[in-house]
């Protein structure tokens, strides 16, 4: 379906960030949004495209009190022929049809998501940045907000996308990969069976952020999360999903539990894998085993998947006080081949020979 949203421009446009080296994670945002809303018997309609600015939003809106809302993540990419691109946009609109079913949601029809995310970049495209590592993060988000105290499903609901440009992950600001602490978690749980692990909702986070403060006591970035019900499997690490590897075999944690948030890198890290001839296995695999394999010299590497690092090495997990060290604390040569793999075809650099990347109608001259 084509869509036509009305555009209302900025009058104050803002200073763009001046070294793209620095950008951050989420510290800038571009000069537009797009914002829509969803009325029972009338469905989603007024999808616009306005200036960036708060938004007003009732005292007593559903969202405030009891957390009805959802989010994705994803990105824009500008090739070296200035088009810009977007990574697998499919997966995004299939995994928020799943999340607004389990928070009572209405999703969006179709191919609306992609269209929205489309017609923002459009007027902010010069804000994709080019240093290496850089890109231009994508938040689209959802959330009731009627007026009520209700613990019913909204009758109203918004649903806005915001954009900001967005810079390497790590510290090492080459745009290079660099290898962190990680506090493995067996007190605090992120998700449980039945629970909402699978969905990218809010409240995930929200309760995630005890674990992750207290990880930083111990000089980690955050937290390897241990399964709810014996706390034993290794589940995700902070908001991103996880894997080990093993002699050859790399191993990740299934989706079958519903605990898991279903990752578009995790998706393609697999699918890499395979493609790459490296054996990758989803199931189980308790921290006893990887605390033997690392007394055995046998745990290779371990690292997590997600669109804002795209992959984060693991130099370090701290368990019940002891450190023990993967890879000598250094980057493994599996995380660093996957990730110049995935961040090469998302930049257009690299060919893309699996078919992910998604050409927009958007295109800037390069500076
Ligand atoms: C978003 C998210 C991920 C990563 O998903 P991608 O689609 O790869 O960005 C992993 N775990 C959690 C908990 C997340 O919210």
């Amino acid at each position: 379906m084509k869509y036509e949203f009305p555009v209302t421009r900025t009058k104050n446009p803002k200073k763009r960030p001046e070294d793209e080296t620095k950008l951050g994670f989420a510290k800038y945002f571009t000069d537009h949004m797009f914002v829509m809303d969803y009325d029972e018997g009338q469905g989603w309609h007024d999808g616009r495209v306005v200036p960036h600015e708060p938004i007003l939003i009732e005292p007593a809106s559903c969202v405030l009190h009891y957390a009805q809302m959802m989010f994705e993540g994803m990105k824009a990419y500008r090739r070296p022929d200035g088009v810009i691109q977007l990574f697998r946009p499919d997966m995004n609109v299939k995994r928020m049809v799943s999340t607004c079913e389990r928070m009572c949601m209405p999703y969006l029809p179709d191919d609306l998501l992609v269209a929205a995310v489309e017609a923002v970049i459009k007027e902010d495209a010069d804000w994709i940045p080019t240093a290496p590592g850089t890109s231009l993060y994508i938040r689209p988000f959802l959330f009731g907000d009627e007026v009520s105290f209700s613990v019913l499903p909204a009758k109203h609901y918004r649903f806005m996308i915001i954009l900001s440009p967005t810079g390497s992950y790590y510290a090492a600001n080459d745009g290079g990969l660099s290898a962190t602490r990680i506090f493995v978690q067996d007190k605090y749980i992120r998700a449980a069976q039945g629970g909402t692990g699978y969905a990218k909702v809010g409240g995930n986070y929200g309760g995630g952020m005890r674990a992750s403060q207290d990880a930083m006591k111990y000089d980690c970035k955050d937290v390897l999360w241990l399964d709810a019900a014996e706390h034993k499997y290794v589940e995700e690490i902070g908001t991103s999903n996880a894997f080990f590897m093993i002699n050859d075999e790399v191993i990740t944690a299934s989706l079958d539990s519903g605990t898991i948030l279903p990752g578009i890198t995790r998706n393609s890290v697999i699918q890499l894998l395979k493609h790459f001839g490296i054996k990758v296995r989803e199931g189980k695999l308790s921290i006893d085993e990887i605390v033997a394999a690392s007394k055995d010299g046998s745990l290779k590497e371990i690292f997590a998947s997600g669109t804002a690092a795209v992959i984060s090495p693991i130099g370090c997990l701290n368990y019940n006080g002891t450190d023990y060290t993967v890879n000598g604390g250094n980057v493994g040569p599996v995380a660093q081949k996957l990730y110049d793999t995935l961040y090469g075809m998302q930049t257009g650099v690299v060919e893309d020979f699996m078919g992910w990347t998604y050409p927009l109608d958007v295109k800037v001259e390069n500076k």
